[in-house]
């Protein structure tokens, strides 16, 4: 929930990251900032405009998976920071890591993006990839060589993770640490030219190897890998490490507030450290960005690692990245959750340091919400049963007026025949009711919604026992909106669609794709806590102006649940975004 303020009640809440924002704002800390329209270091923006933007923020994504929706809590906090505070936030794709990176990522991330309701200005010019960098980020190395603040260091990777010390023990100098920068520097253009193997010398920074941050300890900066850049091709034979590659990044695209998860805390002094070493030696302009850390969100019932959904995916566990059940992106938007619900569960989660789980309810009522306001209403049997209507003449059609929405009479109305023959939920019935039961049974009488009061007469049942027909008499005189239809009192109201004019079609139950909330906490393994039953495919009945439901449109089938059209034209199906209300809370 929102962190405690002083706001005037009515007034909404600002979380500190906001409060950081106006704070430097309101001194002038980044007022200084050129900006020659294009990152890049210090020199290019001699003579630039004053930066036209008051902040910058990033979202900086590495394109070596789907986007979740904890990235949603980020994107939205980044874009949404920039927009409330007169900035610009700019997309860009941390591609600094070779081997696991691919384009088809990058489509799908911005498509993501996009969808959210964001976008990087005319010709993308806020879309940045941290690869077109490398020039920089290698000539910084190079200053960083020349001016003693970095080494080539030959040990091999077992003797400095051992020289590294631990949190109790600080670490132990390299012998390679006293290298002159003459030495360094050829080395490291060896290394550059492709004359040494993968993973024969790296160059650290030289900070201080007593320091008792572990991120301290001389980190590596650059490392030697043959591999093939989705962007860069194999122009490249070293690669820059992603401590020191991002801080550069934010600089080069003058970021004034770096917003990152709380587990690089740690790493803020190493980021300060390289900043200012290259802002000393002339590289960088200042004001410097600064890194703010917030606490990730983290969801119970999933899981987020992209690890572990790259295992569901490649086995099959899921239809794909975008399966409905998974915590994926794609998979909430194929589900049918909207941008409006992400940025009202934003709003209500609140940005703060304190590490907490939240329940997937809250992000599902927040959809709710939203798809409250907006979804036309339906009617929907997902489970038929047939109801005849015994003393309706035989091929009569009576016409059925339903609003598409209770609250929004401007939403007009459909219609909906009556005949015969009606399919009711099997729910709705019961040859012997059990207490406070109001639907049908023999006997009692409920109202059709939108049509006629029923009383029931009789049923049929199969050989197993099975009710197959549920039979009933109409009075003629009890149709919804007609004068003297409200003098028949019932309890019961239930919803129906014409055998002969129902749109039969395949409806998606979905449900959490684990049943533990924290899954493979008691079992080691995650998979263990699979919810075997988390999709049903039925075949239903639907009105039949859903017939025409073009694919992505969402409804509100009545007592059931919001729903969206899958697929295109005559093939499609429906499938279930959230139920009415929460049935795990009922459950539980
Ligand atoms: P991994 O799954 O390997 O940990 P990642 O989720 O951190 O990767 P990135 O591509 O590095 O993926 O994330 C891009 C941005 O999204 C980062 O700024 C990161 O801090 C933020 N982010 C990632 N996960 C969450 C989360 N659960 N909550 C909030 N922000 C997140
Ligand atoms: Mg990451």
């Amino acid at each position: 929930m929102a962190s405690e303020s002083n706001a005037p009640s009515g007034a909404p809440v600002k979380h500190f990251i906001q409060q950081r924002v106006e704070g430097d704002l309101a001194s002038g800390k980044y007022a200084a900032r050129r900006w020659g329209g294009k990152p890049g270091p210090l020199a290019s923006h001699a003579g630039a405009a004053p930066d036209p933007a008051k902040i910058r923020t990033r979202f900086p994504p590495e394109p070596n998976g789907y986007l979740h929706i904890g990235h949603a809590k980020s994107i939205l906090l980044n874009f949404g920071l920039a927009r409330d505070n007169g900035g610009v936030c700019h997309m860009r794709f941390d591609d600094t890591n070779p081997e696991k990176e691919e384009q088809a990522y990058v489509e799908s991330i911005l498509d993501t993006v996009r969808w959210l309701g964001f976008d990087f200005g005319p010709n993308d010019e806020r879309l940045f990839f941290a690869s077109d960098y490398f020039d920089w980020m290698y000539e910084f190395a190079e200053c960083l060589i020349e001016h003693g603040d970095a080494y080539v260091d030959s040990q091999t990777a077992e003797e400095m993770r051992a020289n590294r010390g631990t949190l109790t023990e600080h670490g132990v100098d390299s012998p390679f640490r006293t290298r002159t920068p003459a030495e360094n520097l050829a080395l490291f253009r060896e290394m550059r030219d492709g004359k040494h193997a993968d993973g024969a010398h790296v160059l650290r920074a030289k900070v201080d190897m007593k320091s008792p941050n572990i991120n301290l300890r001389d980190p590596a900066i650059y490392r030697i890998k043959r591999a093939t850049h989705h962007r860069t091709g194999d122009k490249w034979c070293i690669y820059p490490m992603y401590t020191y590659a991002h801080p550069i990044e934010d600089a080069l695209e003058n970021i004034t507030h770096s917003i990152c998860t709380l587990e690089f805390e740690d790493q803020r002094p190493f980021y300060d450290w390289l900043l200012e070493k290259l802002a000393q030696h002339g590289k960088l302009q200042r004001p410097l960005p600064q890194q703010i850390e917030f606490a990730r969100l983290k969801i119970t019932h999933t899981v987020m690692s992209k690890r572990f959904l790259l295992k569901l995916v490649e086995e099959k566990y899921v239809e794909g990245w975008d399966d409905p059940r998974m915590p994926t992106l794609a998979g909430a938007r194929r589900r049918g959750f909207t941008p409006e619900g992400f940025r009202l569960f934003a709003e209500r989660i609140g940005v703060s340091k304190a590490d907490s789980w939240i329940d997937p309810s809250v992000l599902e009522d927040c959809m709710r919400e939203h798809l409250n306001e907006t979804a036309p209403r339906r009617v929907a049997v997902l489970d038929p049963l047939k109801l005849v209507i015994t003393n309706f003449p035989n091929s009569h059609v009576e016409t059925c007026e339903a609003p598409n929405h209770p609250q929004k009479p401007e939403w007009g109305k459909r219609t909906m025949p009556l005949t015969r023959e009606v399919w009711i939920e099997r729910e709705d019935f019961a040859p012997a009711p059990p207490k406070g039961y109001f639907r049908l049974f023999p006997g009692n009488s409920v109202r059709l919604k939108y049509g006629f009061v029923v009383k029931c007469t009789g049923f049929r049942q199969n050989e197993a026992g099975d009710v197959v027909e549920v039979h009933c008499e109409y009075f003629p005189d009890s149709k919804s909106g007609t004068p003297g239809a409200d003098g028949y009192k019932v309890k019961g109201v239930i919803h129906w669609v014409s055998a002969a004019h129902a749109h039969e079609c395949e409806v998606r139950l979905t449900d959490r794709l684990f049943r533990a909330a924290h899954p493979g906490k008691d079992t080691g393994n995650y998979l263990d806590d699979l919810n075997r039953e988390s999709l049903k495919a039925l075949r239903a009945c639907l009105e039949p102006s859903l017939g025409e439901a073009a694919p992505g449109s969402r409804f509100q089938f009545e007592r059931h649940g919001y729903f969206i059209a899958e697929g295109a034209g005559g093939s499609a199906a429906f499938l279930r975004t959230v139920t009415l209300r929460d049935s795990w809370a009922a459950k539980s």
